[in-house]
């Protein structure tokens, strides 16, 4: 795995293009300035990883495009040392754009392969703020909750309540919601029993889903 100064010139320039398309937290595009995109693609794409796509990381998923992390991750407003769950590791691009905002991270992945993958390729990027777990992220991670935030990575049909439950007073939900599209919902959690939910622009995602696939 090599960061040339080539890629490092193909990030500069995505960062721009993400700016043209309204992306303006500079510390979120210092974060996707600083990570190595393409270390999360196969070798087949990796002449591609700075350009604003979504692409194939096997098992019928795919890496987000760049706008939609730099996207969810502004409005999840991710502050130093915020405790931050993510939905859906898929290639651990995301997990990783996180740790460089210095958020300690926990990501749940609901497909083995995926997650001894990401597990694996975030070890050796020596990312330890972020820790992996195979699971359903349909509940959430009870056991580490509350949390600052929360990002869900997969279009969900609903808003699992679980969620909502493991955020802290204050905290931020970040959710694309809908079957065919769907609209990303930031909601707030105003204090135990008050969420306030927005409803912004639509995305198409690969679908959230219930239950674990072993490899
Ligand atoms: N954040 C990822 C995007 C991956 S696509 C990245 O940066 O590459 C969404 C991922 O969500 C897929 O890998 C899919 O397997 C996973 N997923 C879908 N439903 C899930 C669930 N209920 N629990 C955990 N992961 C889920």
């Amino acid at each position: 795995m090599t960061d040339s100064y080539r890629h490092k010139g193909m990030r500069k320039s995505l960062v721009e293009t993400l700016r043209q398309k309204g992306i303006h937290d500079e510390a979120v595009m210092a974060a996707i300035g600083a990570i190595p995109r393409h270390f999360f693609l196969d070798k087949a794409f990796e002449e591609h990883a700075y350009e604003d796509k979504a692409f194939p990381i096997g098992n019928e998923q795919t890496i987000s495009q760049p706008y939609t992390v730099a996207y969810q991750t502004q409005l999840l407003d991710v502050q130093a040392r915020d405790r931050v769950l993510e939905i859906g590791t898929g290639s651990g691009y995301q997990a990783a754009v996180l740790a460089a905002l210095g958020a300690r991270v926990f990501t749940i992945e609901r497909q083995e392969t995926l997650y001894l993958h990401a597990r694996s390729l975030l070890h050796t990027m020596g990312l330890k703020t972020i820790q992996c777990f195979f699971g359903d992220g349909t509940s959430g991670l009870p056991d580490y909750a509350p949390y600052d935030k929360i990002l869900v990575t997969a279009g969900a049909p609903v808003v699992p309540e679980a969620l909502k439950n493991q955020l802290m007073i204050g905290g931020r939900l970040v959710i694309p919601v809908g079957d065919s599209v769907q609209h990303m919902h930031l909601i707030r959690r105003i204090n135990a029993g008050k969420f306030e939910t927005e409803i912004l622009k639509p995305f198409r995602f690969v679908p959230f889903l219930d239950g674990i696939q072993r490899q």
